[in-house]
């Protein structure tokens, strides 16, 4: 009988990492402990893969920026990040060293996309586009040929904002970008109130539901999907998805002349993530065992 192909998913984010050993496409052991400098969080990764026995491949789906040119030297390397200290870690080379199998890695954000498409609210349509807005704004693009790279991994939640008020942006880069106005810690900013305190009534709500639509708006007109799974903390907010719906259709003002695009059909392409705080780990084990290894 043939081995079992046994590999570790590693979903490292900017405040947590997730560990989980896969196999047959399932998911077990997951356990998830905080982001620290980066040779305690990876000494501790060691350590979870060192305990697993053998295994045949690790998946990471990163926060970013990565390196994801193949033919650099730092591949699979963080470029320059706000997180100053992770600042061009070689994560993918240095598991691959310390643990003798193959390393795959690819953003968090592009292995969400990936595991939305597969295995969650996708439905396996390409192109499929993830956003989440918590934290940061982060989007991945997984199409009919793999996740999308090019010079660098989609960076869309960097998209120039509107001008829609004189709110400054919290963006280090840009101020106003999109991350700079829509965020948790943009909308922190703008409130002096932690986002989840403020009352669904606040007036900040509709300001961030035209944000998003905006991103979406580029999305839609840039990559043409099939389906936009939209999700993080932020979206948790009731009400604030339908409201991001409705502003889509107005803004695109009926330009794309498709069902997916009208009033009665913009729920069933925009939708809440399927695997909730699992998505970027799923993501990692895609990486590790592509679909049909
Ligand atoms: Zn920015």
């Amino acid at each position: 009988m043939a081995e079992p192909r046994r590999v570790v998913a590693v979903e490292l984010g900017g405040s947590k990492v997730w560990c989980a050993v896969g196999q047959g496409g399932a998911l077990q052991q997951p356990v998830r402990f905080a982001t620290t400098t980066p040779e305690e969080t990876l000494a501790r990764v060691e350590a979870f893969v060192a305990s697993q026995g053998e295994i045949r491949a690790i998946g990471v789906a990163s926060f970013g920026p990565l390196e994801l040119d193949r033919t650099s030297p730092h591949f699979g390397s963080l470029l320059a990040s706000p997180k100053a200290a992770w600042s061009h870690t070689p994560i993918a080379a240095r598991l691959a060293s310390t643990c003798g199998v193959p390393v795959a890695i690819d953003t968090d954000v592009n292995g969400a996309a990936l595991a939305e498409q597969q295995l969650g609210a996708g439905e396996r349509l390409s192109p499929c586009v993830y956003v989440t807005v918590g934290t940061g704004v982060g989007v991945g693009v997984a199409t009919e040929s793999g996740l999308l790279h090019g010079l660098l991994h989609p960076e869309l939640g960097h998209l120039p904002a509107p001008s829609l008020c004189d709110f400054e942006g919290v963006c280090p880069f840009h101020g106003r970008c999109i991350e700079g106005v829509a965020s948790a810690p943009a909308l922190a900013r703008r409130t002096g109130r932690r986002p989840e305190e403020l009352p669904d009534e606040h007036p900040v709500w509709s300001l961030e539901a035209r944000y998003l639509a905006h991103l979406l708006a580029a999305i839609v007109l840039a990559h043409a999907p099939r389906r936009i799974v939209l999700g993080g903390g932020v979206l948790a907010r009731h009400g604030l998805l339908e409201r991001v719906r409705h502003e889509l259709v107005v803004l695109l003002a009926g330009y794309v002349p498709r069902p997916e695009l009208s009033d009665s059909g913009v729920a069933a392409y925009v939708r809440p993530p399927a695997l909730g705080e699992y998505a970027g780990l799923y993501g990692a084990l895609l990486l590790a065992q592509p679909p049909g290894s």
